[in-house]
């Protein structure tokens, strides 16, 4: 109910309402930050970081060559974790986002995933989808992720066509589809022989990643790196 009195009163809802925890809808204390304390240290990491050769990296094997890919928390439909890519996607909480990216990153510093990136560039959202929803969630997360990382955030992709649903095609289809959907920048040479951290919000079958990355790649000497805030059970 306060959720959806939030909803309704948009901004002005801070001034009079209490923040809401995301996952248990509890109000958040003034020293919690987006998600209270409990959610935050339930929350479902994967911890692929922590592995060699883990699932998300054997996922994309044989695929693109990727030199390392990680997810910092799992997504299942339904679990109430799923309520925080929700809001962030669709309810104008991108900072959450941004604010779980840079967590995830001082999370994650004792795996040195990070170590060696030079820039940040985000999956890129098209002008249709971008002008409807008004921001792109994944370049909230990459910019959390290179702030905190003190180094570059960078577009080096464009969505040329909106994503389109593909539930009745094949995936030969489905996979064609999507490679059509994004190109390189005009620019994109300038990134050289540098380590590219491509961000999204949630990988499932990998497909856009895969598309994403294989473009990259084709960028003289560029080595790319994965990391989503959110990842479906990859087996
Ligand atoms: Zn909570």
């Amino acid at each position: 109910m306060l959720k959806t009195i939030r909803q309704w009163l948009g901004a002005a809802a801070d001034v009079v309402l209490p923040r809401l925890c995301p996952v248990c809808g509890k109000a958040l204390d003034d020293d919690e930050q987006w998600l209270c304390r409990k959610c935050l240290a339930d929350l479902p990491r994967t911890h692929y970081e922590d592995a060699p050769f883990n699932t998300m990296e054997q996922h994309f094997a044989g695929k693109v060559p990727i030199e390392r890919a990680t997810a910092y928390f799992f997504y299942e439909k339904g679990s109430p974790y799923a309520s925080v890519l929700h809001d962030i996607k669709y309810h104008s909480s991108p900072r959450m986002g941004q604010w779980l990216a840079a967590r995830a990153v001082s999370d994650m510093a004792a795996s040195h995933f990070f170590d060696g990136i030079d820039i940040v560039t985000a999956v890129p959202l098209h002008r249709s989808k971008l002008a409807h929803r008004g921001y792109n969630q994944s370049e909230y997360l990459a910019r959390g992720i290179a702030d905190e990382l003190k180094i570059p955030y960078t577009e080096v992709l464009k969505a040329i066509r909106p994503h389109t649903t593909q539930t009745h095609k094949g995936a030969l289809e489905r996979w064609q589809n999507i490679q059509n959907n994004y190109t390189l920048k005009n620019d994109a040479d300038r990134l050289a022989g540098k380590h590219i951290l491509l961000v999204d919000d949630v990988v499932t079958t990998g497909a856009t990643l895969t598309v994403c990355s294989s473009l990259l790649k084709t960028i003289p000497g560029v080595t790319v790196s994965l990391f989503t805030l959110a990842a479906a059970r990859l087996d």
